[in-house]
């Protein structure tokens, strides 16, 4: 039986109730993404994904990559999987129709983008990449460059990468050592970059990759860094391509989990690289393709998780062994209540995790073509406050769920036949690339919460109180949630008033706050679509609707009550964090 079918349903109810998609199509400019557009693109994303890609899921995963004399050498299907997606105009959806886009809502691409994820984490990272950098160059390179790599990385003819990372930088991307020379109406590029993801391949003609380096009088730090398109084979005049550039694969990673998907040691040596934007301002460049991305990654934890569900769901219903309470006759498992508890746990924080990260996603549209610019600004300030939440939260609950998914197998589960240790395995990159859910933590604390004096979490707890007033089905919910929202008020409150004369109190408190808010604002969306259930389950008899109202009072009894730990522990400030003197940590020994 097929372990993957898109949860079309549960989509579309959090792009019309959370993110407001039904507005986004009413504006003259997306006249195109009308309901019936929306649901037969979503349709056949599914068809896709569910009968091309995700059948090669595990197989991709046995297979792995290798680095031959030619370059990476990927899993054979991959390629008919990418050309049926390059064909199918996949990579366009969202993009400018002047450089070959579809021009429809960013936040059409999000469900059909979820939906390559669940089929093939490895496989997907592909097109993710490649969507970062369109967003990238778009708002950043000259039209020159635009007119040469965006028609083709929109279609989809080329792939692009993100390289950052370096031995020496990681989290601290200060350190990067990577130089760029100028020479005639170019730079040559040198140095050494590391985990790059499908750094190399040939799914594609040509790969793009964006590159972070120094120009020689480059000052030191995070200001001297600037932004390098460095592509695999240079571009002709006339469009076609010309000779490789000497950037390529030097080593591949063997890792934990996405084995399908090659992380390269990339060697640039001289290669001929095109400064994007203005010099030493390649970080800030840089952050348009990690913003993108960091939401993609918290959308992987939702798309991972689901699958990691629905194959735990077929488990649970297939599995014969004990009575359950009430029968005398061994049955299927999903009718023992801790069956049920860790069923409705992968089940709940999924849907939460959807809809949170549809809403912020739905956010940056508005953002860019909201009529009012006060409206815009907003947008923009809400968008950057829920993307740390939906990075570190999403892929956090990710870990949970698909850790439930081995347990509901029990034995089975350890066994990797059974592809649920896959997910596991898969899943455990997410709180760790795109900026470590650490750095996440501290993004949400400091940029977006001390640095503009609590404002847009402000405004954000607003809007979760004009729901609670507003609850018409579900009042006892809407308490249980202010109880939750005044604890996130009094954690804002505590961090405004003490992170001056505590200089260790947001580091300490980060990760707790970033639960914190991604509890209550995922119970904040269920009851959203909870009260839209109710009423749209007076026009239907589809049991989807009531199952929604069911999986939301789950969430609010079993999973919403953590924000009392979490708020808890914020309280207990950073005293015991930091009392442990460094070497002491191995005094036990
Ligand atoms: C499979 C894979 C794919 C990747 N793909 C890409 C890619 O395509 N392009 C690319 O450029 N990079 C990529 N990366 C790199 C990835 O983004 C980095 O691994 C990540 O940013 C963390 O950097 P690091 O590994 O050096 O860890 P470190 O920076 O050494 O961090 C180690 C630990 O210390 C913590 N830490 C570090 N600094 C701080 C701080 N200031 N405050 C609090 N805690 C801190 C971190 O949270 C982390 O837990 C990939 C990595 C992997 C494993």
């Amino acid at each position: 039986m097929a372990d993957y079918n898109a949860p079309l349903k549960d989509m579309k109810l959090a792009l019309n109730q959370v993110a407001r998609m039904t507005q986004l199509s009413a504006m003259p400019r997306f006249e195109d993404a009308s309901a019936d557009m929306v649901d037969a693109i979503l349709e056949e994303a599914s068809r896709v994904s569910r009968d091309v890609i995700a059948p090669t899921n595990w197989e991709g995963d046995q297979q792995g990559v290798k680095l031959g004399p030619d370059g990476v050498v990927c899993p054979e299907s991959f390629h008919g999987v990418y050309q049926q997606y390059a064909e199918g105009g996949w990579g366009s959806l969202q993009f400018d129709p002047e450089y070959g886009g579809q021009g429809m809502p960013y936040l059409l691409s999000v469900p059909v983008m979820e939906m390559w994820q669940s089929a093939n984490l490895s496989w997907g990272l592909c097109p993710l990449l490649s969507q970062g950098a369109v967003e990238c160059l778009y708002l950043n390179a000259s039209d020159e460059l635009k007119n040469i790599y965006l028609p083709k990385l929109i279609s989809g003819e080329w792939a692009g990468t993100m390289n950052l990372t370096e031995g020496g930088a990681g989290s601290d991307l200060s350190q990067v050592r990577c130089k760029a020379e100028p020479q005639d109406d170019h730079y040559l590029i040198s140095g050494e970059k590391i985990f790059i993801t499908w750094g190399d391949h040939s799914l594609t003609e040509n790969i793009v990759h964006l590159v972070l380096a120094r120009l020689p009088d480059a000052p030191a730090g995070v200001r001297g860094i600037s932004l390098f398109l460095v592509p695999k084979y240079l571009v002709n005049a006339d469009g076609s391509l010309g000779e490789r550039n000497r950037a390529g694969a030097l080593s591949l990673e063997h890792k934990l989990g996405i084995h399908a998907s090659p992380t390269c040691v990339m060697e640039f040596d001289g290669s001929v690289g095109y400064l994007v934007g203005e010099p030493n301002r390649g970080l800030a460049c840089m952050f348009t393709m990690m913003n993108n991305a960091r939401l993609g990654v918290g959308l992987q934890g939702v798309s991972i998780s689901e699958r990691a569900y629905q194959k735990a769901l077929i488990f649970a219903g297939e599995r014969i062994q004990g009575p359950a309470v009430g029968s005398r006759e061994p049955g299927p498992i999903i009718r023992h209540g801790d069956v049920r508890r860790m069923l409705l746990t992968m089940k709940s924080l999924t849907e939460a995790a959807r809809a949170l990260t549809y809403d912020a996603c739905g956010s940056l549209d508005f953002a860019e073509h909201a009529e009012d610019a006060a409206q815009r600004e907003d947008e923009r300030a809400r968008a950057a406050l829920l993307t740390p939440i939906v990075k570190g939260w999403c892929t956090e609950i990710a870990q949970e769920v698909t850790s439930l998914g081995v347990q509901i197998h029990g034995g089975m589960g350890f066994i990797e036949e059974t592809g649920a240790a896959q997910f596991f395995r898969d899943a455990r990159i997410l709180p760790i690339y795109e900026g470590t859910n650490g750095i996440q933590a501290l993004d949400l604390v400091g940029r977006k919460t001390t640095m503009d004096k609590g404002r847009a979490l402000t405004a954000l707890i607003a809007e979760m109180r004009a729901t609670i007033a507003g609850a018409e089905h579900f009042s006892d919910l809407a308490a249980e949630l202010e109880n939750g929202v005044k604890a996130l008020e009094v954690a804002r409150d505590l961090l405004l008033q003490g992170y001056e004369a505590d200089a260790q109190l947001p580091g300490a408190i980060a990760y707790n706050f970033m639960m914190l808010a991604g509890t209550v604002t995922g119970g904040w969306e269920l009851l959203r679509q909870a009260e839209a259930a109710k009423a749209m389950q007076q026009s239907s008899d589809d049991s989807f609707y009531a199952a929604k109202q069911s999986t939301t009072r789950f969430y609010f009894a079993q999973i919403l009550p953590r924000y009392l730990g979490f708020a808890q522990m914020i309280n207990a400030g950073s005293a015991t964090i930091t009392e442990l003197p460094e070497e002491q940590f191995s005094s036990a020994w």
